[in-house]
């Protein structure tokens, strides 16, 4: 059963809506003690063995802690969440929104190989594995996370080679499941022909690839949201398509002197820009991958998501 039919989120300590919290306070503001209703988000030490001991760390200095209010966190099915939970902090991974479920095992990349490029949905694997999709903007990251995901330096350059860049291209990990890497979109310099192509093929894909688990939207998190990004995150939430949004290049803190944004400011933006286009909270990561800041976090997402899809 395709995650789509399934509820994604369910909320099960709350008779009445729950209290409504800044999702990233001012700094100086709060820390995790003075609202028991606050929930916090410290850069990651995960690693992706299991079980998941998530514990709170020192972060250094200029590292924020992210809060995220109780109706903003990303609860997967079969799980319970309750505001009266003291380990709850614990359960959230770290720099993200997403709680962990029973489902996040067998996280660890082993072993990935690219096995091939399609130009349409009927010619990828046809061996039911599930898969996750990576899409973003080109420049994004999406070659640096790939390869920081599978911790191989190149693997993500077979799908920048020429002919493949508009391609969807599948990479076998563990021989279990696929990492889909699909082309870059908003190249201004692409022709306007092969970027209508693009965006008709990778919307057949979205929509009728039975295998997806997910898509993995990445989002420049070191720089204002981009109307492009956010008609692509629209109409995946329109289409209900899973999604998660991963936000790259968390490391480029530096402020720009011309009212540029820091990446958690830029990541709070960017939620209430989408807000309006989904039910509930999608489920969000911040990543590096010059720190490899949320790498296991999002191996262990993805581990939870597949799993649970498996079993239905
Ligand atoms: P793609 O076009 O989406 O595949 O993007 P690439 O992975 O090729 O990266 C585009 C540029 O951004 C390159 O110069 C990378 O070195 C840089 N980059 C990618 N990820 C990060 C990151 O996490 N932090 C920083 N600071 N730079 C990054």
């Amino acid at each position: 059963m395709v995650l789509t039919q399934l509820p994604r989120f369910q909320y099960l300590v709350f008779r009445k809506p729950p209290p409504s919290f800044n999702l990233f306070p001012k700094p100086k503001l709060p820390n995790k003690f003075t609202s028991p209703k606050l929930f916090s988000a410290p850069k990651s030490t995960l690693s992706t063995t299991e079980p998941i001991p998530i514990t709170h760390i020192s972060l250094p200095e200029e590292e924020p802690r992210l809060e995220i209010s109780l109706d903003k966190l990303f609860v997967p099915p079969e799980t319970e969440v309750s505001c009266d939970d003291p380990n709850l902090s614990t359960r959230i991974l770290k720099g993200s929104n997403i709680v962990l479920s029973k489902y996040a095992r067998d996280a660890q990349v082993v072993q990935a190989e690219f096995v091939k490029s399609s130009v349409r949905t009927e010619d990828c694997p046809s061996d039911g594995l599930p898969e996750f999709a990576l899409v973003g903007r080109s420049n994004v990251g999406k070659s640096s996370l790939l390869n920081s995901l599978v911790r191989r330096k190149r693997l993500a350059l077979t799908s920048k080679k020429p002919g493949k860049t508009q391609c969807i291209n599948h990479f076998r990990i563990n021989d279990k499941w696929y990492l889909v890497d699909l082309p870059g979109y908003g190249y201004a310099a692409a022709p306007q022909e092969l970027r209508t192509d693009w965006s008709k093929f990778t919307k057949d894909y979205f929509l009728n690839r039975s295998t997806l688990v997910s898509v993995f939207l990445l989002i420049d998190a070191s720089i204002p949201a981009k109307p492009i990004d956010l008609e692509y995150a629209s109409w995946l939430g329109q289409n209900q398509i899973p999604m998660t949004l991963v936000f790259t290049k968390c490391d480029k803190r530096k402020k720009k002197k011309n009212g540029g944004k820091r990446p958690e400011e830029n990541v709070r933006d960017f939620q209430e820009l989408i807000r309006g286009f989904f039910q509930t909270a999608p489920p969000w990561i911040m990543t590096s991958s010059v720190t490899n800041q949320g790498r296991d976090e999002i191996l262990l997402h993805m581990a939870q998501l597949r799993n649970y899809w498996l079993k239905h």
